[in-house]
């Protein structure tokens, strides 16, 4: 425990900064200065009261420069010109006026910087103390009073220098020593030496000032006091306000720069935050499909460069994601995928890349090589762990992934690629059965180059107008008589052959081609349907079936567009039939209602095509706008089958006639099939076992022969007469 003591209070209150050896100083040096005051004051005071006039009107022009220092721009150094009129004292009154008026400078300008009074005494005191210093060398140097005056002005001045030098260090010194004693070291040669410059040189030069003017004071004192005091001020306010506006350009670039670096800091930090939104996903943090496919792009691109370093790319979807949605709501899928992120995240190695594709769709890069063994076993390691169950809004629930797999061994040249085959294998996975992890392969490969060069070829063949059409005939079964036909496309490549619709149908579809497709067909089924027509008045009333597909319905347009095409041919609109499949026209009834309420008031027909297949409520049924039904050929043909199909069929034939919608048999093959149906009651058939699907000369053909009018025309093979079976 310390003794209490009042004067340690006293000193933890005013020094707290002060060690043992800063307050020692301080005290010694602080009562020395003060002395050398009072020993000056006693000095002059005891001088003649004109003399007495001169000291203090020197020693205050001291003060008052103490007041208006001026400040070195680009330093926190500034100094005053009051020394000017202590060295004038010094050298017209000898030492004492001249401690006087350096300790009336030094006081005023510690009380202008500082608010401690260690400083506010300090300061003067350490002034009075080298001042006074620096008279008694140059009492030792010249001797005093009578010294000086048979000087020469040369001497004087250089004898004016050095003492400004010698006042200079010796004050510096005495300031510089206290701040390294409160760190406890000792004065350093440097504190001198860095102070040196400016100061030293504006003091310099006010000594030497102060050399020559003591000189023209001798010979007159008023004349050169009213001159030197303006000119003094003069210049102290020129140099005053030239160094103000150096401080403030300074000033001002300084915050210039200052600003544009918080600017860039702004910036930096906003491309980080951009960075960070860019290239993550908002939900579960992780990095998202761009982020990915750059990560990609490097890892095919070090793969390129170097066989070695292998790359592996997992696509993942989970197979209950949209009934987790639909049925528990969007909180709670978010909370699944989150889930879902952390497992696939705790299943990688540091150098693998989990991401989020968007929905339900993830993505595991392994940036490293692999063998297909190792990536079968993370596979099935992350379908371990995304089996799991799910704790979401207090519900259990189970979910799978169906995983997709691509390796760099397949050598790709673009990240998209990487990512499509690794989609194409999460198909296949999902369509395989859900749970599973399929391997992208040689023959999916050859399957998609096939798609991919079909998609352009289709498009071609599109806008060369190298589609032709196929007529099958439909046959209204209570008198044999055909009702029209039904167009179908056909594609013969030019290298592959012929395509079959189901194969470049779905590419039409998928490819955004079928609104082309259909208006295709549409135009050229409708111009020959109207040219037959105009050569064979008696068959004016047959008609012509359309298919269109399921994007055709998502179009505003399709009405107008269908429209033009019967105003363009001169077709009558209730002869053409627009087959629509049954899952198009449930999928689209809610938002295309009206489209197809636009097309039956136009007049043309609509038709549910491949009917039974599809997943349509009979209880729908009455409700559609639609004037017929086609039963899919599956149902036809198991009319009589091992797994017999006509108790369906005699049910969606009761359904047609109890609605008053005409029912269309498809696929009728055999005269069975055909004898079933016409006692069931069905309205019309189509099949090969009717009339195959012809190219129009074939159908023209068959069409004179029908009605006798081209004598001996040719009948092709293929265009059976109904007559064989009807009859
Ligand atoms: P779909 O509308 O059901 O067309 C009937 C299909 O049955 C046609 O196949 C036809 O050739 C075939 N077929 C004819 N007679 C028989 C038979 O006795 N038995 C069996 N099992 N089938 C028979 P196709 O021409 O290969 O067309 C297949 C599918 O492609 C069509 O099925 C239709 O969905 C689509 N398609 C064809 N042309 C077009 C078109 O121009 N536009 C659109 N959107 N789809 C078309
Ligand atoms: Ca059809
Ligand atoms: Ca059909």
């Amino acid at each position: 425990m310390q003794p209490f003591s009042p004067l340690r209070r006293l000193h933890q209150t005013l020094m707290p900064d002060y060690n043992r050896r800063a307050t020692a100083y301080w005290w010694t040096v602080v009562p020395l200065g003060l002395a050398a005051i009072a020993w000056a004051s006693a000095d002059i005071a005891s001088r003649p009261w004109t003399v007495v006039m001169q000291i203090a009107a020197g020693v205050v022009m001291a003060g008052l420069a103490g007041g208006f220092p001026i400040m070195i721009p680009r330093t926190k150094t500034s100094f005053a010109l009051g020394e000017v009129f202590t060295f004038l004292l010094l050298f017209m009154h000898g030492p004492a006026p001249a401690v006087l008026a350096a300790a009336a400078e030094a006081a005023v300008a510690s009380a202008r910087t500082s608010r401690r009074w260690t400083s506010r005494i300090g300061g003067p005191a350490l002034t009075a103390i080298s001042m006074a210093g620096t008279g008694f060398l140059l009492e030792i140097v010249v001797g005093w009073p009578a010294g000086l005056q048979g000087i020469g002005m040369s001497v004087l001045v250089a004898l004016a220098l050095w003492l400004a030098i010698f006042h200079f260090m010796l004050n510096t010194a005495l300031v510089a020593a206290l701040p390294r004693l409160k760190r406890g070291e000792w004065l350093q040669w440097s504190d001198l030496t860095g102070s040196f410059g400016l100061t030293l040189g504006m003091s310099a030069v006010c000594a030497c000032g102060a050399a020559l003017l003591s000189e023209a004071f001798r010979a007159y004192t008023l004349p050169v006091l009213a001159t030197i005091t303006p000119a003094l001020l003069m210049l102290v306010t020129i140099v005053r306000g030239f160094f103000r506006q150096q401080e403030a350009t300074r000033a001002l670039s300084e915050a210039e720069a200052q600003a544009a670096r918080r600017e860039a800091d702004i910036t930096a930090r906003h491309l980080q935050q951009m960075h960070e939104i860019a290239f993550h996903d908002a939900l579960t943090g992780l990095p998202n499909r761009r982020m990915l496919l750059a990560e990609l792009d490097e890892s095919v691109r070090l793969h390129r460069e170097n066989h070695d370093r292998g790359y592996a790319l997992l696509f993942l979807d989970f197979d209950r994601f949209k009934l987790i949605n639909d049925t528990l709501g969007h909180a709670a899928g978010d909370t699944f995928l989150k889930h879902v992120s952390q497992r696939l995240s705790a299943q990688v190695e540091a150098a693998d890349l989990v991401a989020r594709l968007g929905g339900d769709e993830f993505a595991v890069l392994l940036r490293r090589p692999v063998t297909l063994d190792a990536v079968d076993a993370l596979a099935a390691r992350i379908q371990q762990a995304v089996g799991q169950p799910y704790l979401v809004s207090g519900t259990e629930l189970t979910s799978s992934a169906s995983i997709g797999i691509t390796t760099s061994a397949r050598g790709y040249e673009v990240p998209q690629d990487v990512l499509r085959d690794a989609d194409i294998a999460m198909y296949r996975a999902k369509a395989a059965g859900k749970a599973r992890h399929v391997v992208f392969d040689a023959q999916m490969h050859r399957e998609l180059a096939r798609r991919l060069r079909l998609e352009s070829d289709l498009r071609r063949a599109l806008a060369d107008g190298a589609l032709t059409l196929a007529y099958q005939p439909v046959f209204r079964l209570s008198d044999g008589q055909p009702l029209g036909f039904e167009a179908l496309a056909r594609w013969t490549h030019p290298e592959l052959g012929e395509i079959e619709p189901v194969e470049f149908v779905p590419i039409a579809e998928e490819s955004g081609l079928a609104p082309a497709l259909t208006d295709y067909v549409l135009a050229l089924a409708c111009t020959q349907l109207r040219r037959w027509h105009a050569r064979w008045p008696a068959v004016g009333t047959l008609g012509m079936q359309v298919n269109l597909s399921d994007r055709d319905l998502a179009q505003r347009t399709l009405p107008e567009r269908v429209r033009a095409v019967l105003r363009e041919t001169g077709v009558q609109p209730d002869l053409l039939w627009l087959e629509l499949t049954e899952g198009t026209i449930m999928r689209r009834l809610a938002t295309q209602r009206s489209v197809l309420l636009e097309l039956r008031a136009l007049g043309t027909r609509l038709v549910i095509d491949d009917f039974g297949r599809g997943y349509s409520s009979l209880g729908q049924l009455s409700s559609l706008p639609i004037d017929g039904l086609k039963i899919d050929c599956s149902f036809v043909a198991g009319i009589g089958q091992h797994h017999d199909t006509s108790a369906i069929v005699r049910t969606i034939l009761q359904l047609g006639q109890s609605l008053g919608r005409m029912v269309v048999a498809e696929g009728v093959e055999t005269h069975a099939q055909l004898e079933w149906l016409r006692s069931a009651g069905c309205d019309a058939a189509q099949g090969r076992g009717l009339a195959a699907p012809m190219a129009a000369p074939a159908v023209e053909a068959w069409l004179e022969r029908q009605h006798g009018w081209g004598v001996g025309a040719a009948v092709p093979a293929s265009a059976a007469s109904p007559a064989v079976l009807m009859h």
